[in-house]
């Protein structure tokens, strides 16, 4: 499922910001909806391809861990671990007009967007983003979290509709049950048209013969909740979790998204270097000189024997296949980065014997 937006939009992987824009507006005149029912998903496409490419951070992450996660991580249940795996086109389209977006849509659809900017948009909740701090442990092996969060949500008691549980719903006599209201102005330059969500029926069209008590009649209110977290296996520190619909509710139109920006403790032995831990390990110069076998602790808790072979030089890297960080079905491996421990001093004894390995030339 993994989408390759410099394929999407035709360019090189080393084009330029202008070439990217080129390119974008280019496809996005050719494939337009308003330029005569053109394939909608097309445009949806390349726009989020651009919207990730013109944006240096994004493109960055994009290049980085674009294609190495499609579809987000494993075991990530859809929610996806990949911060582009859920890009939401209606967040992105509230944004035409309203100066919402990064880049500047006015230099690009100045000429085709005449009519329509005034047309009101499906409503949606508010997006809530939020940290987490999890254990190096929790983020190598998957998790879960119980967060609690105040947010606009749906009202359990009328199920959002506002009524009080029993009662019915008569059709709002403002917008004739349509939700919407037209208004009309005029201007210097002409007559101007917009639609709008009704105020008094809050775009359902409907409207209580007797209000629901817990909510007042919006089918919303703010509340506590607990929502449960799922957390992939290998996520990495600033990667971002997205939950479609856990943000905040709204009466006539979908729920936001809640984000989790998941934030990795540093480990005392392990650090990551991609999908293998790696470590430090002190070896003593008779050790290093001789070889020997250590025991040592792997992530997970489990002890592990190691063979230390005898070291050719101060620095040496082992590997232990299969230890590392699970990551797309596989896991990756551990290295422990051996080096060698020089004694802070030496007994009269040592230092004789010492003595007659230099006679040896050592
Ligand atoms: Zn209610
Ligand atoms: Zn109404």
């Amino acid at each position: 499922m993994a989408k390759d937006y410099y394929n999407v939009l035709g360019v090189d992987r080393k084009a330029s910001k202008d070439d990217i824009k080129k390119a974008f507006r280019k496809l996005a005149h050719k494939y337009h909806p308003d330029k005569g029912g053109t394939d909608e998903s097309k445009f949806k496409e390349i726009t989020e391809a651009y919207s990730v490419l013109s944006d240096d951070k994004k493109r960055r992450e994009y290049d980085t861990y674009g294609q190495a996660f499609p579809g987000g991580h494993p075991g990530a249940g859809g929610q996806g671990g990949n911060p582009f795996g859920g890009f939401d086109f209606s967040q992105f389209q509230q944004g035409f007009g309203q100066g919402g977006v990064e880049f500047d849509f006015g230099d690009i659809f100045g000429d085709m967007f005449g009519g329509t900017r005034g047309q009101a948009r499906a409503p949606r909740g508010r997006d809530i983003s939020i940290d987490l701090e999890i254990p190096f442990k929790d983020a190598a092996f998957g998790t879960t979290r119980t967060v609690l969060i105040t947010k606009v949500s749906t009202c359990a008691l009328c199920q959002g509709t506002g009524a009080k549980p029993g009662t019915e719903l008569e059709s709002c006599t403002t917008c004739n049950g349509s939700g919407r209201v037209h208004e009309t102005r005029n201007s210097i330059l002409g007559q101007f048209t917009s639609v709008r969500t009704c105020v008094a029926c809050e775009g359902t069209g409907k409207i209580p013969k007797e209000k629901c008590p817990e909510c007042k009649g919006h089918g919303v209110h703010r509340k506590q909740e607990e929502i449960k977290i799922n957390i992939p296996a290998g996520i990495d520190n600033g990667e971002m979790i997205r939950m479609p619909g856990q943000g905040e509710a709204i009466k006539a139109g979908t729920a936001g998204d809640l984000y989790v920006k998941v934030h990795v403790k540093p480990h005392a032995t392990f650090r990551r270097d991609g999908a293998n831990l790696v470590m430090n390990l002190p070896v003593k110069l008779t050790d290093a000189l001789l070889g020997t076998t250590v025991s040592i602790e792997s992530l997970e808790g489990k002890t592990l024997e190691v063979k230390i072979p005898v070291m050719k030089r101060a620095e040496e890297l082992l590997r232990v296949a299969g230890k590392g960080i699970p990551m797309e079905g596989s896991r990756g491996d551990l290295i422990i980065r051996l080096e060698v421990a020089l004694p802070h001093k030496l007994s009269g004894k040592a230092k004789k014997s010492v003595e007659e390995l230099k006679t040896e030339g050592l």
